[in-house]
């Protein structure tokens, strides 16, 4: 898992520090740790990608650090190594001391967690679950405009799973607090970690239930019923976003097919 880099090791490498990667011209560094000067350091065995290992350091550059986003469009395995890598540093980077005696702790040898010497206490990295969910009402589609988006993109409404919560629930809260709609038939499609910071985005399916759309402005900047074939501006290809509006459509489509 960790080990200190003698220079010989090879592969692909990610020094991460503070959500940011270092990316020399752009690119993600290849081939043994000497010649990206990374001997020396630690090192920590996080993965595999195009048949190579994959390496964190956890350490900043004086230039050409840039943030994980910009590995979005890339390949998707190398999107989510990316944020493995930089959510590991910060959760290292953050427990260097034990929160309940103060203790200065250590990195496990077995897993993903630091330990403390003092009361044994063992930490795990947070990982903080979300749900995304595109609402259908026949040939409607609910979709909002947030006020984070730029470029007047319209997508699912989206929310943080609260503590003591199931994600159905969550499901229904976020979206009578975001819409003042009710939602029936709550379906999971996929999920997909999104490391910003450390949230794991679980995706659903539900149908329109009851109630009159009625935004909250605090939340959105607008939202409204879509019909399937006059689509806004939507979320890039690729995002779980994108698929839950196709799926919908799909099904609005099949609909129609049936009835007509
Ligand atoms: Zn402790």
């Amino acid at each position: 898992m960790e080990q200190l880099l003698t220079g010989e090791e090879f592969g692909w490498w990610f020094v991460c520090h503070q959500g940011k990667i270092w990316l020399p011209q752009g690119v993600l560094p290849k081939g043994r740790a000497s010649e990206w000067s990374l001997n020396g350091t630690t090192g920590f065995s996080i993965g595999e990608w195009l048949g190579e290992p994959v390496w964190l350091v956890c350490q900043s550059k004086p230039e050409g650090m840039a943030p994980v986003r910009q590995l979005l469009d890339e390949d998707k395995d190398l999107f989510q190594l990316a944020g493995k890598a930089v959510q590991l540093a910060e959760f290292y980077r953050s427990h260097l001391f034990c929160g309940y005696c103060g203790t200065k702790m250590y990195h496990s040898r077995e897993e993903w967690a630091c330990l403390c010497p003092e009361c044994h206490q063992r930490y795990y990295p947070q990982i903080a679950p979300c749900i995304i969910v595109a609402i259908r009402k026949g040939e409607e589609i609910l979709l909002a405009q947030h006020h984070r988006h730029r470029g007047g993109i319209y997508t699912a409404l989206a929310g943080f799973v609260e503590v003591g919560e199931t994600l159905e629930q969550a499901v229904a809260r976020e979206v009578m607090e975001e819409s003042n709609i009710c939602v029936r038939n709550v379906r999971y499609v996929t999920s997909q970690p999104w490391p910003f910071p450390h949230s794991l985005m679980t995706a659903f399916l539900a149908d329109y239930a009851s109630g009159e759309l009625k935004h909250d402005p605090k939340e959105l900047l607008d939202a409204g019923w879509f019909h399937y074939e006059k689509l806004p501006v939507l979320p890039p290809v690729g995002t779980v976003a994108r698929r839950l509006i196709e799926d919908t459509v799909a099904l609005c489509r099949s609909e129609q097919d049936n009835d007509g």
